[in-house]
This record gives structure tokens, C-alpha cells and sequence, in this order.
């Protein structure tokens, strides 16, 4: 970046110290956990913005973004770089625009509507919409780093999934502003329907700065773990849990073993041996739970209630993405996929995965909600990686048998799998970001779009 447009940025913020230029700096906010992919790796280890920005009030925002498009440079934004494919990391270089200083909760309405800044960290929403009487409907394992910008441009579900659906279910995204990438900056509201044109569009055509979060009515949750000889076993006591509305319930999660050989720090919860289904329960259905788990043949190994997101152990920390995390910790030979089952077919096409590549993939099931209220197996299986060739085999196979996979070794919206075919993304960014600045590289059907 030459001094002349560094200086025309210095001039937009009041305190230059938020315009960072040092190498170390810059190479940490331009990247994530992209890292889990060992296809991605290599790809983007080298990528940086060439400086980051972090502007304090919307108009320090909207300052750097017509600076920006009036200078032609790529603007990628960053929430707090806990994605897991690289969203975040910009491809052509220019403004890193860090919105972790834009983080005020404004308010919680009364009928449980959160309305925050982008940055607002998800733990920090959680603790306080708790005392209020109020819980997220669901937060990604990275709960306590995440902030809600990024989780709705980059995050799919997560905690909570179970029971209220992905982020794109049921509302639970109201509405937000989006600040475009035009000639000359606007601020545009997106309520109902209209959120979908933005979410989990990395970034590409708009830059969220209000949202409108809906919320659930608290529940006071017990964390448990109950051990089970097999998969089968543990894997059908999870779904009968998951599957009937009569459980209160956030989490329903089963590790195949050795998946929990792999939790270091909860070992006084793992059986040697044995599957582990991690079940997060309203605290009154405790002793039926149990009591339920006992007839299964499951051995309940803890139990203890959820007291926000301090809790320790914090359970989550083992589910979602983070059991990947454990499993890379004690063999970096892992990696994994993002797939969805089929609720009818599902024992079938486990049978059929393990039979072609045996322990190559071990299977780790989160159940959640779909947008029609079907509650179905979703997975993010642990695999051996060994070459390219043979993991986008098992991706190619998995589709082949009806297995939905979202793929996280790619970096483009359309080849992850949660690129909207109604091309509403698409249309949002010929709409927004004519000039293609924000996040360049990452929607491939706009550059098709151009070129054309
Ligand atoms: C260990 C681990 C566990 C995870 N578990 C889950 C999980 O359970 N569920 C899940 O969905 N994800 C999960 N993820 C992925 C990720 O943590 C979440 O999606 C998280 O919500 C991203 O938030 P962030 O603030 O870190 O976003 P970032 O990584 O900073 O950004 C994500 C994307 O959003 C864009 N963006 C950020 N802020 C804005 C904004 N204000 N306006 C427009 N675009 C913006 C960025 O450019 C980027 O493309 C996990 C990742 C890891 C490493």
C-alpha cells in the first residue's frame, strides 16, 4: 500500500493507531482457521490484505468503504477470523476492515429481539441475554471468539441447531442493515426474506452493521455425556432424544469411538472403548434422561448444569467443529468433512462409507433441525487425509449415496456446497458491489457473470 492511500485512510479515522500496516499483525487478521483444511493450506498460507482497518462508529465505516471504492481497492471483511475455509482471508490483497471495535448490544426488546453491532461477540450476547431471561437459539462452538457479523456471513448453525434450526430457519436472522459497496456508500435494510440476498455470503456483497437477532426464552441446561459399547447403541439413543419434541434439548451429539480418546481434558468422561453421546438437557428432564440412557444400555459419565458461557468444562468445546480441533491436536494427519445424512437412510449409508474406507472416516453426528422441522443426522466426520484425490473421492461417494456434503477444502461460495441456487447472493452482488471489491475471489459465478 503506497503512503499517499495510506494516508488518505489515517485521515478517515480519529486515532490512526486503527490503520495497522505490520507484517505480523496483517498476517494474523487476514487469516483464519483455514488451516484445518490440508487442501487449503498451501492456498492461501501466502494471501494478506496489505492493511487492516478498525473503524470505531458507522461513520468511520462508511469512510473507509467510499475511500475504498473510489480508490478500486478490494475491501474483505473480518468479524473475529474463526472461520473454518478462509472466508475471510483476502485474495487480492487491500483493506482487512475489522470490525471487532463496532461490538455494542443496543438493546434486547421485550419479546427477546437482540439489536447489535456486527462485532458483538456470541458469548457476551449469551451471557447478557441470560440475565434478561433470553438465550441465543443457537452459537457455534467458537462461542465465546465468534462475533454475530461473522456467524451470520460465514456460520451455518450450531448449539442449539437441534431445536431451532439453522440460521437460515425460522426467523431467527429478523433483519439487518447492509452497507453496499457502490459508488457512493448506502445503508440498506434487509427484513424477512430479504436477509437471505447477504447471509453466509461471506462478505461478498455487503457489509452487515445493525442486526436484529431473534432469541429464545432461557432454559435451565444440564451438560451430559453417556458412554455406549457401540455407535449403533449411541447413535440411536441420541436420535430418540433428538427426534421427540417432548426432550427440552440444545445439543444431541454422538462420537463414534475413538473420537473421545481424543477430549484430553474431560477423560474422566470418556470409556475406553466406547461411543460417547453428549446431550445437553432442560435440567427438569435430568432423571429421565438417565433413566432413559440406563435402558439403552448407556452409562451416564457426567452431568452437571450449564451456567452460561464460563461454564467449565463447557461441553460445546468438544461438538461441532471443535471435535475436529481435538482430533488434529492428537494426530495432525486429520482432517474432515461438513455432511448431512439421510433421517431414513442414514444406518445405510453409514454402512456403505465405513465398508468402502473403513476407519479412514469416523463418524461424529450433530442432529439438527432442517427449515421443513425434520430433525436429521448431521455429521462432521472425522477422516484420515491422504491425498486430495482420495478425499474428494469420499466427497464425490458420499454424493453418489445421498449424502450431503458442504465441502470446507474449497474457497469459493458456489463449490462449499451453501451457494443458494435462486442466485439471490448473486443478484444482491451485481446490485451492491458492481465493481466486484468485497471480498474478491470468493463468489466464482459473479466473475463468470462479468466476464460473460
Ligand atoms: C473450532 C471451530 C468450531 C466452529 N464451529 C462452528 C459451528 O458450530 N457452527 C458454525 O456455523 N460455524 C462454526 N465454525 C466456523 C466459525 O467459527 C463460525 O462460523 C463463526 O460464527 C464465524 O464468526 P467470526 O466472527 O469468526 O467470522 P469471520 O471468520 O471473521 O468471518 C466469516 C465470514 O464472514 C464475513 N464477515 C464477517 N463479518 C462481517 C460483516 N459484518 N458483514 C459482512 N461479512 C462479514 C467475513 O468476510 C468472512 O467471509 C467453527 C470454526 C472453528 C475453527
Amino acid at each position: 500500500m503506497n503512503a499517499e492511500l495510506l494516508a488518505g485512510l489515517s485521515s478517515l479515522v480519529s486515532d490512526s493507531a486503527r490503520i495497522l500496516t505490520a507484517p505480523s499483525v496483517l498476517e494474523r487478521l487476514s487469516h483464519d482457521f483455514y488451516w484445518y483444511s490440508p487442501v487449503l493450506r498451501p492456498k492461501l498460507a501466502n494471501k494478506s490484505g496489505d492493511v487492516a482497518v478498525q473503524p470505531l462508529n458507522m461513520d468511520e465505516l462508511l469512510a473507509v468503504l467510499r475511500y475504498a471504492g473510489r480508490h478500486a481497492i478490494p475491501v474483505t471483511v473480518r468479524g473475529a477470523g474463526t472461520g473454518n475455509y478462509g472466508q475471510c482471508v483476502p485474495l487480492e490483497g487491500g483493506i482487512v476492515l475489522d470490525l471487532a471495535l463496532m461490538d455494542k448490544l443496543e438493546k434486547i426488546t421485550t419479546d427477546g429481539v437482540a439489536v447489535c453491532q456486527p462485532g458483538l461477540r456470541l458469548g457476551a450476547l449469551e451471557a447478557e441475554a441470560r440475565k434478561h431471561g433470553w438465550e441465543l437459539r443457537m452459537y457455534p462452538s467458537t462461542l465465546a471468539k465468534a462475533s454475530i457479523g461473522g456467524f451470520l456471513a460465514g456460520g451455518s448453525g450450531g448449539i442449539g441447531s437441534v431445536t431451532h434450526g439453522g440460521l437460515r430457519d425460522f426467523d431467527t436472522v429478523r433483519a439487518f442493515e447492509v452497507v453496499t459497496m457502490e459508488e457512493e456508500p448506502r445503508v440498506v435494510l434487509h427484513e424477512g426474506p430479504a436477509v437471505h440476498e447477504i447471509l453466509h455470503a461471506w462478505g461478498t456483497n455487503g457489509v452487515l452493521t445493525r442486526i436484529w437477532f431473534a432469541l429464545a426464552p432461557a432454559v435451565e441446561w444440564t451438560q451430559c455425556t453417556v458412554a455406549f459399547d457401540t455407535f449403533d447403541q449411541a447413535f440411536t439413543f441420541t436420535e430418540s432424544v433428538a427426534v421427540n419434541s417432548a426432550w427440552t434439548k440444545r445439543l444431541a451429539t454422538v462420537f463414534e469411538w475413538p473420537i473421545p480418546s481424543y477430549f484430553a481434558p474431560i477423560k474422566q468422561m470418556v470409556r475406553a472403548g466406547k461411543s460417547m453421546a453428549l446431550v445437553m438437557i432442560a435440567t427438569q428432564q435430568l432423571d429421565a434422561l438417565r433413566a432413559a440412557a440406563a435402558a439403552a444400555g448407556g452409562e451416564a459419565t457426567f452431568a452437571e448444569s450449564y451456567e452460561g458461557p464460563r461454564t467449565q468444562p463447557l461441553l460445546s468445546d468438544y461438538t461441532w467443529n471443535h471435535t475436529t480441533l481435538w482430533a488434529m491436536k492428537a494426530d495432525p494427519a486429520y482432517t474432515y468433512l461438513q455432511c448431512g445424512f439421510s433421517p431414513t437412510e442414514c444406518r445405510e449409508q453409514f454402512h456403505l462409507l465405513r465398508a468402502r474406507y473403513g476407519e479412514e472416516i469416523l463418524f461424529h453426528i450433530e442432529f439438527m433441525k432442517n427449515g421443513e422441522g425434520v430433525v436429521t443426522p448431521g455429521a462432521i466426520p472425522v477422516v484420515r487425509f491422504t491425498t486430495e484425490e482420495r478425499l474428494n473421492d469420499m466427497i464425490a461417494y458420499c454424493r453418489s449415496i445421498g449424502v450431503f456434503v458442504a465441502n470446507p477444502h474449497v474457497n469459493s461460495l458456489e463449490d462449499g456446497g451453501r451457494f443458494r441456487a435462486d442466485n439471490v447472493q448473486l443478484l444482491a452482488k451485481q446490485k451492491y458491489d458492481p465493481r466486484g471489491l468485497l471480498n474478491p475471489g470468493k463468489m466464482l459465478s459473479f466473475r463468470k457473470a462479468v466476464a460473460q
